[in-house]
């Protein structure tokens, strides 16, 4: 990953979805820019400036260079980002680049082992949702998610990783030498001796009638960080009561939003840091709405006007809304590796080590004989570390730790196929 660069400038519809995940990309890639609403003065003295068309919505001025109809693909391209591996075997393929994964890559790249880490999105997972990390230690100031994942990326870059992004893994096979051959959709696939699985979690939805269709629209999964820039003045809602929720609802605030918090339970603090909760009950522009929920989302020209809330004594009422940010945690996603036989719990999360021998039994189908490693699988070579794993701690320095262990481990695993003989017929 390249440093920031110096000057970037976006021209857009702040309410139109497409224009939304251009600013989202940047903003999660920690790519200062620029944001001129489509139709000021300004955005039009600008257009007119480049001899741009304003059809051609939104537009990146990076410098010299100018992308109309800018997409986050586009601006990869541009910006020559990895969208493919270059080699067609590593001794480690990583699964996705949120912190456990990043610091897999640093310590597996830094030991001089191939290292591939590859993400379906842009690095940094749930952290880069977050504008300020303030308990990771070593920041006394905080950190913003989004820029210690490009710090962590471009520090596994210069160790010797390839970091390949906009690409996911949608599935794997072992082969009979043990070697793993993980499907990059699109007819692509590579080979690894090791895989350390980091995909983390996926958003829980809010199941209300009418709101995926509001997506981007005023409603936003998580932080939407970018949008929460822009609400300043508006009237805004946030669902959820942990830690990332009571993020948001402080961050709105500062940007001076007027901000409504549903919480389904009846106290804060059972889900929520306490430096959390005090800076909330300080701060004039929240209001909590404890035992609430949000029953129905209203619209106005394909946008969110309002959200009307429930709290099961008095009759439901509605309430103007510009924007909703839905914070409601999270589940494991284990999609492929689930498929592929790797064991989980009954929630979903991957089991390691000690947490898949029952009564002392190894899995059935585990074959090798000695017990699975600590972070190891039900697939030997196979490990899992973040907050994907069974008993992880869900927190940024948990995964990082974990991402730095399973390396370890791999050590382990790869001295062990050094002293196996060769299949034979293996490719
Ligand atoms: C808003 C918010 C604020 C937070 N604030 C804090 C905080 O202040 N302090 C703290 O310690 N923790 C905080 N956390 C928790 C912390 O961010 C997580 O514990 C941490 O990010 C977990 O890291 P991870 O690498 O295990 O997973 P994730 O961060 O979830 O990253 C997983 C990555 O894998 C990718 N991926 C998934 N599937 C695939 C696939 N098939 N192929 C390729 N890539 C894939 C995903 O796109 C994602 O980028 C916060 C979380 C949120 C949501």
């Amino acid at each position: 990953m390249s440093p920031p660069r110096p000057t970037v400038e976006v021209i857009g519809h702040r309410l139109d979805p497409a224009h939304y995940r251009v600013r989202d990309f940047l903003t999660r890639i920690a790519q200062p820019y620029d944001w001129y609403e489509a139709g000021s003065d300004e955005a039009d003295r600008m257009l007119s400036g480049h001899g741009i068309a304003a059809g051609s919505l939104p537009v990146v001025i990076d410098g010299d260079d100018v992308i109309t109809g800018a997409t986050a693909a586009d601006l990869a391209r541009a910006w020559n980002v990895e969208t493919e591996p270059t080699r067609t075997h590593y001794d480690i393929a990583i699964v996705g680049a949120g912190p456990a994964g990043l610091a897999a890559a640093v310590y597996a790249a830094s030991d001089g082992l191939s290292t591939l880490l590859i993400e379906r999105e842009v690095p940094g997972g749930q952290a880069a949702y977050t504008s300020l990390i303030e308990n990771f230690f070593g920041f006394p100031d905080g950190i913003g998610g989004a820029e210690l994942a490009r710090r962590a990326g471009r520090q596994a870059e210069r160790f010797g990783a390839d970091l390949v992004l906009l690409r996911g893994v949608v599935g794997h096979d072992v082969a009979p030498d043990g070697r793993f051959r993980l499907d990059l959709g699109g007819e692509l696939s590579v080979t690894a001796t090791i895989v350390i699985a980091t995909p983390g979690m996926e958003w829980r939805r809010l199941e209300v009638p009418g709101l995926e269709e509001l997506l981007d629209r005023g409603v936003y999964y998580n932080a939407g960080r970018s949008e929460a820039a822009q609400c300043g003045g508006d009237g805004v809602v946030v669902v959820g009561a942990g830690n990332s929720a009571g993020q948001a609802v402080l961050n709105l605030a500062q940007a001076g939003a007027r901000v409504r918090m549903v919480v389904r339970g009846d106290d804060l603090s059972k889900s929520m840091s306490a430096y959390l909760v005090d800076r909330i009950e300080a701060n004039p522009l929240i209001e909590v709405q404890l035992g609430s929920q949000v029953v129905d989302v209203h619209a106005d020209a394909g946008h969110l006007s309002g959200v009307t809330i429930a709290d099961g004594r008095d009759d439901a009422e509605r309430h103007d809304a510009q924007a909703m940010f839905v914070c409601i945690g999270a589940d494991p996603r284990t999609g492929w590796a689930a498929r592929a036989g790797v064991e989980a719990d009954a929630r979903g999360y991957i089991l390691t080590g000690p947490d898949l021998l029952e009564a002392g039994r190894r899995p059935a189908a585990w074959r090798l004989e000695r017990d699975p490693l600590t972070l190891e699988t039900s697939v030997p070579g196979f490990f899992a570390a973040g907050d994907v794993r069974s008993g992880s701690t869900k927190r940024v320095a948990g995964a990082v730790g974990e991402g730095a262990m399973a390396v370890a481990l791999a050590h382990r695993r790869l001295a062990e196929l050094e002293r196996l003989p060769t299949p034979s017929g293996g490719g």
